[in-house]
């Protein structure tokens, strides 16, 4: 049987600590797309460029990481396009060709808003329009979704995922979870317990075989002691690391 992919995926960096999560992924020869928050790659280009001329892949995660389900669409326009700019900096100073211009939305919140105790943040469709008119920004401003092979959770298809110009998730390791006790993830334990469970259909099917994954995790520095640990687990599991295809 082929080994499952998993598409790893970094959200709101860069941290302080980037470099070493840099520096570990290479010599694991994990491929990954880090997803920039505006805000800290201003204050802190370096590992950026770092990771870039390392041969990662940077997408955009907002300017402040705002909800875009309360933003307006201009707004949500400026929060993408001073990213995209700091984004294209970036790659000049690293002297890399920009592969693709791909997005994630802060909070998983596609412009309809959040439905946070539901199996942590799976977007309604509620505000149809503004999602739409967000879908429609994305494009205009020349993002596209990477193409991702073999994700074929019903949930998944049937939320529309596969065809939105965003990068979705199939699983969210919940390291960010640790800093808010209302979800009953307290530290390491916990999240390597959830990586063993088999609840496919709730987004916790890592040991799954019928689909393949895109995995959450963060560049935060309040969570980075979990980083390691977590990607080793991943590893455990035979798991085959991937990077989308660009074209
Ligand atoms: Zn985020």
């Amino acid at each position: 049987m082929a080994r499952k992919i998993a598409y790893l995926t970094i959200d709101d960096c860069p941290s302080d600590d980037m470099r070493r999560k840099v520096d570990f992924l290479l010599r694991n020869d994990i491929p990954a797309i880090w997803f920039c928050r505006g805000e800290f790659l201003e204050q802190r280009p370096e590992p950026i460029v770092y990771a870039i001329k390392n041969g990662f892949v940077m997408g955009n995660h907002s300017y402040d990481h705002s909800l875009f389900s309360r933003i307006s669409l201009g707004e949500c326009s400026k929060q993408i396009m001073r990213t995209d700019e700091l984004i294209e900096e970036a790659y000049e100073k690293a002297g890399i060709e920009r592969p693709a211009k791909v997005f994630r939305f802060p909070w998983g919140d596609k412009g309809g808003g959040l439905d946070i105790e539901k199996r942590g943040f799976i977007p309604r469709k509620e505000n149809a329009d503004h999602i739409e008119a967000v879908q429609d920004l994305l494009k205009k401003l020349g993002y596209r979704q990477p193409k991702f092979k073999g994700i074929s959770y019903d949930w998944y298809i049937e939320a529309g995922f596969l065809h939105d110009v965003d990068v979705y998730l199939t699983f969210d390791t919940m390291d960010w979870a640790c800093m808010n006790p209302r979800f009953g993830i307290s530290g390491l334990e916990d999240i390597l317990k959830r990586m063993d469970e088999d609840v496919p259909e709730d987004g916790r099917g890592l040991n799954f075989a019928g689909s393949n994954e895109i995995i959450l995790i963060h560049d935060l520095s309040e969570t980075s002691q979990l980083f390691e640990p977590i990607i080793e687990r991943l590893v455990g599991k035979g798991l085959r690391f991937s990077l989308a295809e660009f074209s």
